[in-house]
């Protein structure tokens, strides 16, 4: 075996030890960082392993936010499992191809093995469902609109957009994710199709504002075909009402989509589950692997409840590729990517090592001390600006509301701790700090310490 990988081991255990000493962020300084490679790197003669390792690692630890420390409560990038870490070597190492069943038939196994298995907790019907890893949520949420389109609008498929009289339009809350802005543009739809729906008093979509935008634009000659729940908001981890979605999508005849990129999770939590009750009414889902159940990235999913419409939408037939196989998933013919990596090599690993009960004790375990950090803010003066079940909060102060100092200047103070990461969120019209628990590995000391800081920093 070349060196390289054993140094990579070697240095990354080095690195895996002492994570949690290292700042959390760095200083962002992009003319060190060029000078360094420009110095360092200019390609021309062969570099050793231990050497080349060493200072890959040490950029990595000098000029980055450590995504995987403790006292990270940023965005939804959470500590991988030692397996998730194993299942990306070992997919690394073998590198199968999962386009077509035919060649690694092993390897499309176990991922529709894992997909079935969580199709299950989430209700749907594993008579009709299909189901398939995508890079991220935003893959999956573009997927869940091509399927939409497909499923709603007959000529889509032969004639695109340009074929519909009626301008197609889709609905999301104003909390949801900015990846449909994206999407509507990627897909031709247009940026202008979104419709943003206001929110209600506990910031999910209001479903009276979203009935009434729907019926205006059906009179109006459009022709909605999409409505997006979301499942734990990237700002608040806000849960929209599901049923109810459910219900105004079928009033309307649109494709129900939940997105539940970070919050799709808690299904397997006894204890979180019914806060996702309506989820199996849902024609697709999306549920990232690398964000709560603590793979590393990319691993997305999507869920589709018919996969005939799958089926249709990325059909395709080439002289050049092994023959399909009956009865199987040629992922190529069912989902946008081509050639695939083993994706779900790894949640499959987390899974069959700590079972179902095992992810469920860790995300009640990382509630438990949101919980926490959400009473010891209180303690400490901090108002919530926000409610969520789920491990995140948006927080303001009083001497952030009266002036005395404001979000940006605690936020600036915290970072510059190396103590904590935290960021800031605009809901509604207002600025607040938002906390997230993101790693199973945080602990009420790691609590303490970020409430200590943000105490010290609110201090003008
Ligand atoms: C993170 C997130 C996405 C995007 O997923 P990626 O994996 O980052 O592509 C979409 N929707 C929600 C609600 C998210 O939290």
């Amino acid at each position: 075996m070349n060196e390289i990988i054993p140094e990579t081991l070697r240095r990354g255990k080095q690195y895996l030890d002492r994570v949690s000493e290292l700042p959390v962020s760095s200083e962002q300084d992009v003319a060190a960082i060029r000078r360094h490679l420009e110095q360092t790197y200019s390609f021309a003669d062969p570099m050793p392993s231990s050497e080349l390792v060493d200072d890959v690692a040490s950029m990595l630890e000098d000029w980055a936010v450590q995504t995987i420390h403790p006292r990270y409560f940023g965005y939804f990038n959470p500590t991988p499992l030692p397996e998730a870490v194993a299942g990306d070597l070992m997919a690394a190492i073998y590198n199968p191809q999962l386009a077509v069943w035919s060649h690694g038939p092993a390897a499309v196994e176990m991922e529709q093995h894992v997909l079935r298995w969580l199709a299950a907790q989430f209700g749907l019907p594993l008579e009709t469902c299909g189901a398939h890893f995508t890079s991220g949520g935003s893959e999956a949420n573009f997927t869940a609109v091509v399927a939409a389109l497909t499923s709603r609008l007959p000529d889509y498929a032969r004639q695109g957009l340009a074929g519909i009289d009626a301008r197609p339009t889709i609905y999301h809350s104003a909390g949801a994710h900015d990846s449909f802005t994206k999407i509507c543009h990627m897909t031709g739809l247009g940026r202008d199709a979104l419709r943003v729906v206001p929110l209600d008093e506990r910031m999910r979509m209001d479903l009276d504002a979203l009935s009434a935008r729907l019926e205006a634009d059906r009179r109006a000659g459009e022709r909605p075909v999409m409505v997006v729940a979301t499942v734990g908001t990237t700002a608040a981890g806000i849960i929209d009402p599901l049923q109810e979605t459910a219900a105004v999508c079928r009033e309307f005849d649109a494709w129900f989509h939940v997105d539940a990129a970070w919050g799709g999770a808690a299904v397997l939590s006894p204890r979180l589950k019914k806060h996702l009750r309506g989820i199996e009414m849902a024609d697709s889902i999306t549920c990232d692997a690398h964000k709560w159940l603590n793979v590393t990235m990319g691993a997305g999913m999507f869920f589709c409840r018919d996969k005939r419409v799958l089926d249709e939408a990325f059909r395709v037939s080439t002289d050049y590729m092994p023959g399909l196989t009956e009865g199987v998933v040629d992922n190529f013919v069912t989902s946008v990517q081509w050639s695939r990596r083993f994706i779900g090599l790894k949640l499959f690993l987390a899974l069959a090592s700590r079972g179902g009960s095992g992810y469920a004790e860790m995300i009640e375990g990382q509630i438990e001390v949101g919980d926490y950090m959400k009473e010891r803010l209180v303690e400490a003066g901090w108002v919530h600006v926000s409610s969520s079940p789920l491990p995140v909060c948006c927080v303001t102060h009083p001497r952030i509301e009266v002036g005395d100092t404001s979000v940006d200047t605690v936020l600036e103070k915290v970072l510059a701790s190396g103590q904590a990461w935290i960021s800031k969120v605009k809901l509604g019209d207002r600025w607040a700090l938002r906390a997230c628990i993101t790693s199973c590995l945080t602990t009420r000391e790691d609590i303490d310490v970020l409430v200590t800081e943000m105490n010290a920093a609110v201090v003008p």
